[in-house]
């Protein structure tokens, strides 16, 4: 009895912030999925399928020696990851002080730390309009005040900044941008509104947080440079990077780049959470990459995205034509639909279950906004399934829109 009472709705012995403590849609979706018995095409999860992480040459790698592999690690990470990572960027043009890195437990403990570095209650915090759930959750968590600003096909609408702060009367603290292939839209931020972002961080005092988990999963067009290449060392970029990705997301092995003196606070904010990085990952991920395994994986990657991505629009547009709109990713793992004609009053969350009984699934658009925005819309990753499981699950969404159109479901 007396426990129940500290957990009243009111929250009254429980620290202010846990009233905007927010689950993730997106991560709760794992165990609804798991859960199912039925056969489900997954749309859902940002994950590459079992049989593009390559388990054989990691197990293998694992089996090799490693010296202090079960003991504590240093906070900073493993000497030899980080070595690969700073190699891993000077192969893609780079260039990367070690000094600058702080290896987290994936891309999620990087936005944490970042997060909780720069926010104080009531802070704003500028976010794309639709962002990533957790980007959104863990400003939240800070007790940040989340400003929402839209997207087209060039990204944030960065022109768009200067009117949206002025309505709120206060200067942001934060801009949280997924750069390339943003999650869930798919939509790379242009190089001149990276720039005009810059700037404006810049005016404002504040800091971005350049949060590119998918940048090297280019698979069309040329690369956009990279607010490091823009404007290299600036203390108010922190990059976010995770493996996830890359090569497998429960390894859980991500990296900050930030500047030195902001890193030092980032290494105390991490000894707080969890002393270090799980060790024996961070030295499968550095041998994975010693064997100089991960570009020519990064290669497959990119062909097999392409092919999904191909195969997914195809698929869309012979089951709905005008019906939908979908963006046009160059990479990463995301379309982002948008419902039109007999379907455009369908709330997708509604959609969801009707999908599921189908044999769907995917994230409802209204789990990338904290306003509830975006009930006509929806995220669909290609990355996880074969052409032809794609073509499976883009006709039975298309049998569970025509169930909700036939049966007058409206939002
Ligand atoms: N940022 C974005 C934009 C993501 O899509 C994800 C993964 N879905 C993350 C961060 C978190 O990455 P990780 O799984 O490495 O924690």
């Amino acid at each position: 009895m007396a426990t129940e009472s500290l957990l009243t709705p009111a929250r009254t012995r429980l620290a202010s912030r846990t009233s905007q403590l927010k689950g993730s849609i997106i991560d709760s979706s794992t165990s609804l999925l798991a859960s199912q018995t039925h056969d489900i095409v997954r749309f859902a999860m940002g994950a590459p399928n079992a049989e593009l992480i390559p388990e054989a040459e990691l197990a293998g790698l694992y089996t090799q020696p490693a010296s202090g592999r079960y003991d504590y690690a240093a906070t900073e990470g493993n000497p030899q990851l980080i070595e690969q990572i700073v190699a891993y960027h000077a192969r893609r043009g780079q260039l990367v002080d070690p000094g600058r890195l702080l290896v987290t437990t994936g891309g999620m403990q990087g936005l944490d730390i970042a997060f909780k570095l720069m926010v104080d209650p009531g802070d704003l915090v500028i976010v794309e309009s639709p962002t990533y759930t957790n980007g959104i959750s863990t400003a939240l968590s800070y007790q940040g005040q989340v400003l929402e600003a839209p997207v087209d096909d060039e990204g944030l609408i960065v022109e768009a900044l200067p009117e949206l702060v002025a309505a709120t009367g206060k200067t942001p603290k934060v801009i949280y941008v997924i750069p390339n292939f943003q999650n869930p839209s798919g939509r790379t931020l242009s190089e001149d509104r990276r720039r005009r972002l810059l700037e404006l961080a810049e005016q404002w005092d504040a800091f971005i947080i350049d949060d590119d988990p998918y940048g090297a999963l280019r698979f069309e067009g040329t690369d956009v440079p990279g607010f490091a290449q823009l404007s290299p060392n600036n203390p108010r970029v922190v990059a976010v990077r995770t493996f996830s990705k890359v090569l497998a997301p429960g390894l859980r092995v991500g990296w900050m780049d930030l500047d030195p003196a902001l890193r030092a606070l980032a290494i105390s904010a991490k000894q707080s959470m969890d002393t270090c990085t799980n060790a024996p990952m961070q030295q499968l991920v550095a041998d994975y990459l010693a064997a100089g395994r991960l570009d020519a994986h990064l290669d497959t990657l990119r062909s097999v995205y392409r092919e999904r991505k191909q195969a997914m629009q195809t698929a869309l547009a012979g089951a709905f034509g005008d019906e939908i709109e979908a963006t046009d990713p160059q990479g990463g793992f995301f379309l982002w639909l948008t419902l039109r004609g007999r379907y455009a009053e369908i709330n997708t969350e509604r959609l969801f279950e009707v999908a599921l009984r189908h044999g769907v699934a995917y994230i409802p658009g209204p789990a990338f906004s904290d306003s509830g925005a975006f009930t006509d819309a929806l995220r669909l990753c290609f990355a996880t399934s074969t052409p032809e499981r794609i073509n499976q699950g883009v006709e039975r969404l298309h049998a569970a829109l025509e169930e909700m159109a036939r049966d007058g479901e409206t939002r």
